[in-house]
């Protein structure tokens, strides 16, 4: 089954067509890598799979339903991690979760939550405040992962991290890989996703200009210095 499916979609804002004529299809339990320079319309296609914004033309599916009327269901399945995710300073790990828990009422356990993304029980008892980058994002993780999620669309998650934080985030998408999860995974840095990734989709003033594995990317545009993607 298909778990994203863009057919023929547009977004304009006024003058500007942030996303134009764009179709894509993100395979069941496949990492998909979305990448493009920042200006690309990634955060408008992303808002568009969540029905937070609406296209001006075409049709979104995701997990097989219509994006638009079924976003309710849609949403009980997706887990997100949006861009630019800050904690709030005063609230402990665990309350986050709690929080996030009680938002989806689903019955997770926040110990289990906070060890599938690296972090300890005292982290959790800590004030996120005094959290690393790393840790921050770790826990953003963690929140996305509230209700087992089929499809987890991860926003810039690796954007001002550190290489280990980038890797830590690497190794906690592909635990969820194996989980079953299908991963939309966007970034502006080919580096970050293509160690990851099983296919990347490339866009460019909001049109796709490849979607292929890493492997075919590199043969259709002939070695491997071809491929930047970086802003
Ligand atoms: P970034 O990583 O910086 O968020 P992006 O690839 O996610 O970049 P978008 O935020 O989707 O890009 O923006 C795509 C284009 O659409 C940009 O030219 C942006 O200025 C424009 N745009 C996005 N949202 C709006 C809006 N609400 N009103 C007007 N123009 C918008």
């Amino acid at each position: 089954m298909t778990a994203i499916r863009l057919d023929g979609v547009t977004k304009r804002y006024g003058s500007v067509t942030a996303v134009n004529d764009l179709s894509l299809d993100v395979r069941e339990g496949e990492v998909f890598g979305f990448l493009g320079p920042n200006g690309a319309g990634k955060s408008t296609t992303i808002n568009l799979i969540l029905d937070f914004i609406r296209p001006s033309e075409g049709t979104v599916t995701v997990l097989g339903r219509d994006a638009q009327k079924e976003s309710v269901a849609v949403r009980e399945r997706t887990g997100v991690l949006p861009e630019g995710f800050s904690v709030y300073d005063r609230l402990t790990g665990r309350q986050h979760l709690e929080f996030a828990i009680e938002s989806k009422e689903t019955e997770d356990d926040p110990d289990e939550l906070l060890d599938r993304v690296g972090l300890s029980p005292e982290d959790g008892d800590r004030k996120a405040g005094g959290y690393s980058k790393g840790m921050a994002q770790r826990l953003a993780f963690a929140m996305a992962l509230v209700g087992e999620p089929d499809l987890l669309i991860l926003d810039e998650p690796s954007t001002g991290l550190d290489p280990n934080g980038a890797r830590e985030m690497r190794e906690i998408v592909r635990a969820e890989k194996e989980r079953g999860a299908t991963i939309f995974f966007s970034s502006h840095i080919l580096g970050q996703v293509e160690a990851v990734c099983d296919r990347v989709g490339i866009l460019h003033e909001g049109e796709l200009v490849a979607e292929d594995s890493i492997e075919g990317l590199r043969q259709n545009v002939g070695g491997d210095t071809a491929i930047t993607v970086e802003t």
